[in-house]
């Protein structure tokens, strides 16, 4: 990549950034616009290969409806200063500078208008051109230490001092993106606490086997129950898969599920697979349709009203098998499926864990971050941004929110 000659102007703005995905891209930009001599080590041969894979590659890059709600952390009041500082609206504008064209769909996500990833890595990579940014690709940081007044950088045998270090390492959801825990092992070589990182975002593996159901999506409400009370719940995509169960809603309510199952908690996720009806409803139109049934066998009499690899599922795991036709079927079998069909439920094993989750909870100990800076309450000139510290987001364009939110609140810091 081009590097243009930038003076530095002090000896304090030699400036380290590990790590090229959203939060150190944004934060080497904003820090070289104030002349900053910034360099971004990055082990990937290429900068944003994680924003490339984000949205299903249409990048879901930020939320109309930013607020610390949709954000966890142990230590809750972390987020709001940043997030008002880096409101949707002030995102909307630096990034409509840089030559961003947004659309914002109702439920509040936002995406590049392009509807492309790839757009957004285009010209992030172009305004860090023009800017003469230092990128030092295909190189995976070491180590970091503090000698009396500067840092080292330590890769391929080599180390560069420098007087400021960012580390927007991210976490480790999905390592083949490039993800590691390295940001949390230099953050404890400084004395930092890490908050116990588990998958958020992410798929589940179920007791139950859904080989059968492989492919079907339903769009419901999944109910999550642990210890058998209910604790949330979630509308949107539901999709059977042969491990378990994925999709929009599943990735919602994935994260109260992970923490329960490290507690060793029972967890059953509940699907109303006919969401439309009313169980009374149901009830009088599966009594309709077994009058006209005839001689249609014990799946044929509900064809077409939902998938037909549910019907089989649902029917065989409800009524006896010895029951063959439509016409065999009792009162109470009725009304066991308009249960079963309301109340369809799966007991969770556990997640897929950390190589397909798009995020991780967890991370940096926030009571450890000055929230106005991102520096390190322990190691003066060291600081964190984007997913590597304890905050995560809800699914929706928050997380991106949150490394671009980390990233301005660092660079107008030191730039102040
Ligand atoms: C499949 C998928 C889809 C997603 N979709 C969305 C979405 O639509 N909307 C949303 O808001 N969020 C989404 N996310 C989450 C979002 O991408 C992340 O939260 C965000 O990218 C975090 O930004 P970051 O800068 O902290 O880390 P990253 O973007 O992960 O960047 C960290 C960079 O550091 C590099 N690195 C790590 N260790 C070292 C080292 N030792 N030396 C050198 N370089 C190193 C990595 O290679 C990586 O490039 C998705 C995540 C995944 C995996």
């Amino acid at each position: 990549m081009a590097t243009k000659n930038i003076k530095q102007t002090s000896h304090l703005n030699n400036i380290a950034i590990i790590g090229a995905g959203a939060s150190g891209l944004y934060c080497a930009i904003l820090l070289a616009k104030s002349d900053f001599n910034v360099t971004v080590y990055e082990k990937n041969t290429k900068i944003g290969r994680k924003i490339l894979a984000t949205g299903n590659g249409r990048c879901n890059i930020s939320n109309t409806d930013i607020s610390s709600d949709c954000y966890h952390s142990i230590n809750p009041d972390f987020t709001k200063y940043i997030l008002d500082k880096f409101s949707y609206p002030t995102f909307k504008k630096e990034f409509e500078k840089i030559g961003f064209s947004f659309i914002e769909q109702p439920n509040g996500k936002v995406f590049p208008s392009s509807a492309q990833s790839s757009s957004v890595v285009k010209l992030l990579e172009y305004e860090a051109k023009e800017l003469g940014i230092r990128f030092i690709l295909d190189t995976n940081i070491t180590n970091i230490d503090f000698e009396q007044n500067y840092f080292n950088i330590y890769y391929n045998n080599q180390k560069q001092p420098y007087d400021k270090v960012i580390i927007s390492t991210g976490s480790y959801a999905m390592p083949k993106l490039g993800s590691s825990n390295s940001g949390y092992k230099f953050a404890q070589n400084f004395g930092h606490n890490i908050i116990e990182p588990f998958a958020s975002l992410v798929q589940l593996e179920t007791y139950d086997n859904t080989k059968s159901l492989s492919g079907v999506k339903i769009n419901s409400t999944a109910q999550v129950f642990i210890d058998k009370e209910l604790t949330t719940q979630k509308n949107g995509d539901i999709l059977f898969t042969d491990y378990g169960i994925s999709g929009n809603a599943i990735l919602d309510i994935s994260r109260d599920i992970a923490y329960a199952l490290q507690y060793q908690q029972k967890v059953i996720v509940q699907i109303d697979i006919l969401p439309h009806l009313s169980k009374d409803k149901l009830l009088n139109l599966l009594q309709y349709r077994l009058k006209t049934a005839n001689n249609k066998d014990r799946y044929l009499w509900l064809e077409s009203l939902f998938h037909t690899k549910l019907i089989k599922y649902i029917v065989d795991k409800t009524i006896d098998k010895r029951k063959k036709l439509a016409k065999d079927l009792s009162k109470k079998d009725i009304m066991s499926l308009v249960y079963n069909l309301k109340n369809f439920q799966l007991n969770i094993e556990k997640t897929k864990g950390f190589n397909t989750a798009e995020v991780v909870a967890g991370g940096v100990d926030t009571y450890e971050i000055d929230n106005k800076s991102m520096q390190s309450k322990l190691q003066k000139n060291l600081y964190f941004t984007g997913e590597v510290v304890d905050v995560d987001g809800d699914c929706g364009g928050y997380n991106l929110h949150w490394a671009f939110a980390t990233a301005y609140i660092c660079a107008t810091s030191i730039t102040k």
